[in-house]
């Protein structure tokens, strides 16, 4: 899954060059940094690779997804729809905006439900938020679709799902605007990092200012910069940046192998009798960094986990049980402890929605494991992973079958 299996010499060269000038900061000091300018080249490059107009960094995909929604004017009272199983940063940025998160339903995609998506609608929603999880895509023509009949915003969270396309366009592009995370454990990363893709220069620009305390980044000095709005700082350094573009670079090769390797897992467990798959809306646009799947029952798929853990298997995720993914155990949230006091209508509602029930969410997210697949077996060393794990599954989902 992740880039930091493969962080090497590339990597190394693309700091060395920043430890060189000592010029750690993205902006300024012309004079000093002999032409080295590490995030801007990261900001080309990314909108090179994924073909969207604009790109900016920040120092995390939560500053991300945060800066995303002020530039499209998210806030105070908006409600935001999002998936009951996505990572808690998505609903932390929300309310850091002082909006409203709508949690609704999955389907078997792992992501929105675009029947809950539309249900869910009322005359405060601002902005749907699909969360591209585990490397794979929403159901984006039917969610493009309902933005467009309502007139609400599509945000794109690609955090998980960098190099994944739909119908050949990057995810993270496709939205209004859209986010990729570059902490240490995604497709590619810097460390710490993450950006704010779009096609609409005036989000970008608004993206370019708040992260840089409002600065609007027209001069040639920026203490003389202008600020035509109140922003903050979320800026990211040249360090990580450096990190990042060495990585975004190698994209393809670890899309290779990780494409491989998920293949390979899928080939063998298909023949899993009683094992079913994630639901892909464009499989050849899958970046393939996890292999999930169902077990018939939730009794089974436990089984399965404690079985994987018990004989060696590493790596697989029962989300059901997970605190920082899945709703049901996001008891912070449920019992409403936040640091900073919330507004009474965003705290009234914040506590209705966590308190909800997600019976459908939950009958899919208690059957189901993700496998993550690692940039490092080589063929025979996944091959070999994927007859273990089709060995327990098969053994777990017989032994757990009663015949009549
Ligand atoms: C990792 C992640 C984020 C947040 O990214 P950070 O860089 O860790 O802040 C947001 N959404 C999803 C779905 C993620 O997986």
């Amino acid at each position: 899954m992740p880039g930091y299996e493969l962080f090497g010499a590339q990597e190394r060269k693309e700091v060395n060059d920043v430890l060189e000038t000592g010029i750690l900061m993205r902006y300024g000091f012309d004079g000093m940094r002999n032409g080295v300018w590490k995030a801007k080249e990261l900001e080309k490059e990314l909108c090179s690779a994924f073909g969207v107009a604009h790109a900016q960094l920040l120092s995390s995909g939560t500053a991300a997804l945060t800066t995303a929604m002020v530039a499209l004017g998210i806030g105070a009272g908006d409600e935001v729809i999002m998936p009951s199983f996505t990572f808690v940063a998505s609903f932390e940025a929300v309310l850091s905006v002082g909006a409203i998160p709508v949690l609704v339903d999955i389907d078997d995609t792992l992501t929105l439900d675009p029947r809950a998506v539309e249900a869910a609608i009322t005359p405060r929603t601002k902005a749907v938020m699909p969360v591209h999880m585990c490397g794979s895509m929403a159901q984006l023509d039917e969610l493009m679709a309902i933005c467009k009949a309502h007139k609400l915003l599509l945000l794109e969270d690609a955090c998980q799902a960098i190099g994944a396309t739909y119908n050949g366009r990057s995810l993270g592009t496709i939205g209004d605007a859209g986010t990729f995370s570059l902490d240490f454990v995604k497709i590619i990363t810097c460390g710490e990092g993450g950006a704010v893709l779009t096609n609409n220069e005036e989000t970008y620009r608004k993206c370019d200012q708040y992260t840089d305390h409002g600065h609007d980044h027209m001069g040639k000095d920026r203490g003389a910069d202008l600020h035509p709005y109140i922003g903050y700082n979320f800026r990211i350094s040249e360090l990580h940046a450096a990190v990042g573009l060495a990585q975004v670079r190698r994209l393809q090769e670890f899309l290779t192998l990780q494409k491989r390797n998920h293949s390979i897992i899928a080939d063998v467990l298909s023949g899993v009798e009683g094992l079913t798959f994630r639901r892909i809306p464009d499989p050849a646009g899958d970046a393939g960094s996890f292999l999930s799947f169902f077990l018939p029952t939730e009794e089974m798929a436990r089984a399965a986990v404690a079985a994987f853990a018990a004989e060696g298997v590493g790596g697989n995720f029962y989300w059901y049980d997970n605190n920082w993914h899945y709703i049901r155990k996001w008891q912070h949230l449920q019992n409403g402890s936040w640091m900073n006091r919330l507004y009474d209508e965003q705290k009234k509602q914040v506590l209705h929605y966590s308190n909800q029930a997600f019976a459908i969410s939950d009958a899919i997210m208690s059957r189901c494991i993700s496998s993550s697949i690692s940039l490092l077996w080589d063929e025979s060393q996944a091959r070999a992973r994927a007859v273990k794990m089709a060995d327990i599954l098969t053994r777990v989902i017989a032994e757990n079958t009663v015949t009549a």
